[in-house]
């Protein structure tokens, strides 16, 4: 007998980000540099002393306390997760499901649509205006859709810029739809809603250790919001969710901030040096960024730029699904952005 699996599952296509063997992998925006030695050391005398017969700690106190205090934000609002992807499935565990509708502002992360389809949430399409920014117009259509959850990603990905406060606050003081700020990139660029959670308390702000704090392997993100809303993601949460191991990861990370952040400097450095390299290009149009990834759209057709560039060992991401032949570039080592840009100019060249 075989069974059946839920109506539509399989239309569905397993979400992969396509993973190559080249010498520079910048299509997945992780961090190019791992944390000092001194981290990798300290985590493994701690994991060496983890009872790791009993569960672990399943209010992740340690971690959410470290968490509240780098950000500055109250424990009980603070929740942790195995990435921002599982902050965001609990989020929509809670305030989605059937019935219920989640609005995104295209073009933007895949995930969060998918994740709406995940909980069996629907989803209202709209749309982002020419510069990618969240207009009166926008913020009026999804008020009107009437949601009970409104993703807003900044700065946004694949696009690269951020929205502003502002109008982050504009949409959350006229809806009783949770918005979730989807802030995995607010290191790199961009002002933080985290300040709106006070007097909106309708407003959640979702962050990860996996681009900054050059934590991608470890699977943490976090939630900054209101204590009613972290209640609701504990109704929601599979018991032990975050293993001890990954707790003393996020404690022992959190130790290195200042490392992690200097690294932060380096990358912003090769983003800008990207933004102004491809802006010296002829017929290349390239979007401003506040995250650590840069938006283009080549001269040429954008899959036949990206196997050019996988031929000479560079991989990007061909975003064309999202934004019409758009590539998206994520800022690595000054040697991987080197290759990456003489790799492109032969590509155009051809
Ligand atoms: N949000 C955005 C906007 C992202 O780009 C990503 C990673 N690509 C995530 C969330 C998820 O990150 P993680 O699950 O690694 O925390």
């Amino acid at each position: 007998m075989t069974a059946t699996p839920r109506p539509g599952l399989r239309d569905v296509s397993p979400y992969v980000s396509p993973q190559l063997t080249v010498t520079a992998r910048l299509n997945t925006n992780e961090c190019p540099l791992p944390l000092p030695q001194g981290f990798a050391d300290e985590l493994a005398d701690e994991i060496a002393s983890l009872p790791l017969n009993r569960y672990p700690d399943a209010q992740m106190t340690r971690l959410r306390e470290e968490l509240a205090t780098s950000v500055g934000h109250p424990f009980d609002g603070t929740w942790a997760a195995n990435g921002s992807n599982e902050i965001l499935t609990q989020l929509l565990q809670a305030y989605g499901g059937a019935g219920r509708l989640a609005a995104v502002f295209e073009p933007t992360y895949l995930l969060h649509s998918r994740i709406a389809w995940l909980t069996q949430t629907g989803v209202v399409s709209l749309s982002l205006d020419d510069g990618f920014t969240l207009s009166r117009e926008a913020i009026a259509t999804a008020i009107g859709a009437n949601p009970d959850v409104v993703f807003v990603c900044s700065p946004n990905n694949p696009t690269g810029n951020a929205q502003t406060p502002d109008a982050v606050a504009s949409l959350a003081g006229r809806t009783h739809a949770l918005v979730i700020v989807d802030e995995a990139y607010i290191e790199f660029g961009g002002a933080t809603c985290l300040p709106l959670v006070g007097e909106h308390p309708n407003v959640v702000i979702t962050r990860t250790m996996s681009k900054a704090f050059a934590l991608a392997g470890a699977r943490i993100g976090y939630a900054l919001g209101a204590p009613d809303v972290i209640d609701d993601m504990q109704r929601v949460r599979l018991p032990y969710h975050l293993s001890a191991i990954t707790q003393a990861a996020g404690v022992a990370a959190i130790r290195h901030a200042k490392e992690a952040m200097a690294i932060l400097d380096a990358i912003r450095d090769e983003r800008d040096r990207i933004l102004a390299a491809l802006r010296s290009l002829p017929d290349v149009t390239v979007y401003p960024s506040d995250a650590n990834f840069v938006l283009f759209v080549p001269p040429k057709p954008a899959s036949e730029v990206w196997q050019g560039l996988v031929d000479r060992g560079v991989l990007i991401r061909d975003l064309s699904s999202v934004v019409p032949n758009a590539l998206r570039v994520t800022a690595g080592t000054t040697h991987e952005v080197d290759l990456f840009l003489s790799a492109l100019e032969e590509v155009l060249a051809a």
